[in-house]
């Protein structure tokens, strides 16, 4: 093996070694993934001995292209239809530039804010095992180059980076879909369990207080059987709405089940939960879901409970269903919270 081969393969094992190294440290941490791209930003960096690398995430329900690492600057955010970044994706097709300012999709914006000179560019598009493309690979301005990047030998270099990039934003992008509910873009009941063991236990432990209100659509059947199932879905993301927006940014806001429920409220005491629960049932009742000529009305019956540390997450969902059910039990549309 010549040196040069003896030198990049050194390079891989260096930054794989780091790369476990910190998984290991991190275990329990939140933001693991997003170490991994900044490694293998830097992977492709070194590889393709380039002063600055990026990786992309194409947002394509919003049209927008997104870093998730780069060297040098902070995160960038692009409308997907521009940029060379913009190009390659939407053309599927490795583009080399060692002459951006003149080249027509170039955008000179950045260099322009913070005095960066551009002087080569190779983007290469990512994509996930179905061969569908999910980001980019960006590097910029090769060291030591006169000539700037090889669209052949540079591109084989990133191959490496670009591939575990992509399987790495899969899986990032299938973890936030299973967590998340398509129909009332709600966080899902896997969430809440995955949120419980994550983030509001270690709130418990710090001594702070949680709440729970735990909600059901009464008489939600009829409203499928007197108007159909679209409409049902309709009230649904309506009551969704009103869930999402009534409770601050800490706070969380599940789908549980199919018109039920619940909100984790930070640092809440029961009475605070109590109230906030009476508002939203205030709301809902005085709120109209227009749906297909139909001005839809419906109410909600409320359980709250305050969350103890020592249970499982069942064990306090199950004692904010109890006094839901009661809820129901004494006429619905109220709130009961002991
Ligand atoms: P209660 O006041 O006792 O809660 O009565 P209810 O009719 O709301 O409760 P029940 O449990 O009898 O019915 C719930 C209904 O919710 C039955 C089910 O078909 C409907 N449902 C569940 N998920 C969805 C959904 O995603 N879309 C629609 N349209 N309906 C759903
Ligand atoms: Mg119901
Ligand atoms: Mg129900």
């Amino acid at each position: 093996m010549n040196n040069s081969a003896e030198k990049i393969l050194d390079n891989i094992f260096d930054i794989m070694q780091n790369l476990y190294d910190e998984m290991r440290i991190n275990a329990d941490g939140q933001n693991n993934h997003l170490r991994v791209f900044e490694i293998f930003a830097e992977l492709g960096r070194t590889l393709a001995d380039a002063d600055r690398a990026s990786f992309w995430r194409w947002d394509k329900r919003n049209h927008k292209l997104l870093t998730t690492a780069a060297t040098g600057t902070e995160q960038i955010i692009i409308d997907d239809s521009t940029g060379l970044v913009g190009r390659a994706i939407s053309e599927n097709r490795t583009i080399v530039t060692n002459d951006p300012y003149n080249h027509p999709d170039f955008n000179a914006a950045v260099d322009k804010q913070t005095g960066y000179v551009t002087k080569s560019v190779l983007v290469m598009p990512v994509a996930n095992c179905r061969s569908e493309i999910i980001g980019a690979f960006q590097v910029i301005n090769k060291i030591d180059s006169e000539t700037g990047f090889d669209e052949i030998s540079d591109a084989k270099r990133l191959s490496i980076a670009a591939f575990i990039c992509g399987m790495a934003l899969e899986s990032d992008i299938f973890f936030a879909d299973s967590q998340h509910d398509k129909l009332t873009e709600l966080k899902n009941r896997l969430a809440l369990q995955s949120d419980f063991q994550t983030r509001y236990e270690k709130i418990l432990r710090d001594g702070k207080s949680l709440a729970m209100i735990m909600c059901d659509i009464d008489f939600f059947k009829r409203v499928n059987d007197t108007f159909g199932h679209n409409a049902g879905d309709a009230i649904l993301k309506h009551v969704a709405k009103i869930l999402r927006t009534s409770i601050r940014k800490n706070d969380g806001a599940y789908r549980w089940g199919g018109e039920e429920f619940i909100l984790i409220l930070d640092d809440s005491t029961l009475a605070d939960a109590k109230n906030l629960a009476e508002r939203i049932r205030q709301t809902v009742m005085n709120s109209v879901c227009n749906f297909n000529g139909d001005a839809l009305k419906v109410t909600m019956s409320f359980g709250v409970s305050e969350i103890s540390a020592g249970l499982s997450i069942e064990d306090n969902v199950k004692i904010a269903d109890d006094r839901l059910y009661r809820a129901k039990e004494t006429g619905r549309n109220r709130v009961i919270a002991d």
